[in-house]
């Protein structure tokens, strides 16, 4: 019996945790997705291109790259994209 009262509090607290934790990762996703509102680090990006003939190699600081960032400047394809 005395063991009740010990395990009901125990069990209001962890709700209280469950309900709490959905929030933390809701606001997180968030962030991650609105890239526009939440101010970023800049970002080291190696672009490197895949074309064997070309290997054109280029480094970009920059919060985000945008697609034209990724086109290879003398051969136009793709670029390859190495963070560090
Ligand atoms: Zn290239």
């Amino acid at each position: 019996m005395s063991l009740d009262k010990w395990i009901k509090p125990k069990k209001k607290k962890e709700e209280v945790k469950k309900k709490s934790q959905p929030k933390a990762s809701e606001d997180k996703t968030k962030e991650a997705t609105s890239p526009e509102k939440t101010p970023l680090k800049l970002i080291k990006y190696i672009l490197i291109c895949p074309k064997a003939k070309c290997k054109y190699q280029k480094t970009i600081i920059k919060k985000q790259l945008t697609e034209r960032d990724k086109i290879c400047p003398r051969c136009k394809s793709k670029m390859k994209i190495k963070k560090s």
